[in-house]
């Protein structure tokens, strides 16, 4: 995706969750970790499902994830984007129940399949990085 093309689906950034959407500024994903147990907590929440610890602190992942569930939209819901693309649920490679809803790009949308391993790739928009992924080893 190049940046002369509209996007308005850009999340609201706050305190909470600033971390999260400003890491591709240095090029890594991170989430909310629990200092405690080792658990990363995400969506970003105050304490830590697992014991109940408020320790909690951002933390960069590797970015590997895999496909976990996907369907290629076909219908230009979304001004700038060019159909079809893939919506996808990625898994993070550090655990299984962190899950992200993203886009994969970086290749056609009919090679993407349910176990893929993808990477993180970030797409800035007004100070906003989002995540995406694209197939492991691509540049
Ligand atoms: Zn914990």
């Amino acid at each position: 995706m190049s940046d002369d093309k509209p996007f308005r689906l850009l999340p609201r950034v706050d305190d909470t969750n600033e971390f999260f959407w400003t890491g591709g500024k240095e090029n890594e994903l991170r989430f909310l970790r629990c200092q405690t147990c080792g658990y990363y907590v995400h969506p970003p929440s105050p304490i830590c499902p697992k014991d109940l610890s408020k320790d909690l602190a951002p933390e960069a992942v590797s970015g590997r994830a895999t496909v976990h569930s996907l369907t290629v939209n076909h219908q230009p819901w979304i001004p700038g984007y060019d159909v079809p693309y893939v919506i996808a649920i990625v898994t993070i490679e550090e655990q299984d129940d962190v899950r992200l809803m993203t886009n994969i790009v970086g290749c056609a949308p009919g090679d993407v399949h349910v176990g893929m391993a993808v990477e993180v790739t970030f797409d800035e928009h007004d100070d906003v990085w989002l995540p995406l992924f694209k197939p492991r080893g691509t540049t």
